[in-house]
């Protein structure tokens, strides 16, 4: 049985796996998620998590590149604040 998010494998990661790709933001790390604004591959450096409240208790774990984050129009959660 595998543990699913131990001993620091990229494998099993919970949003998008990226393989053999290289962070489309800034080119020096192997990539493992995918921007869920603007679809980059982004490396640990570069990913950005935000958890968007959902008003019902729980909320959505969001992965984005530093521009997206900052960016109202795509990550509008963090802006309504
Ligand atoms: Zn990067
Ligand atoms: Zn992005």
């Amino acid at each position: 049985m595998a543990a699913p998010f131990g001993g620091g494998s990229r494998e099993g990661f919970m949003i998008t796996v990226t393989e053999g790709k290289n962070c489309e933001v800034c080119g020096k790390n192997e990539a493992v998620v995918v921007c869920n604004g603007c679809g980059l591959a982004l490396c640990g450096e570069c990913r950005v998590f935000d958890i968007w409240a959902s008003g019902c208790g729980h909320g959505l774990t969001r992965v984005f590149c530093r521009k997206c984050d900052a960016d109202p129009k795509i990550n509008f959660w963090k802006s309504s604040e």
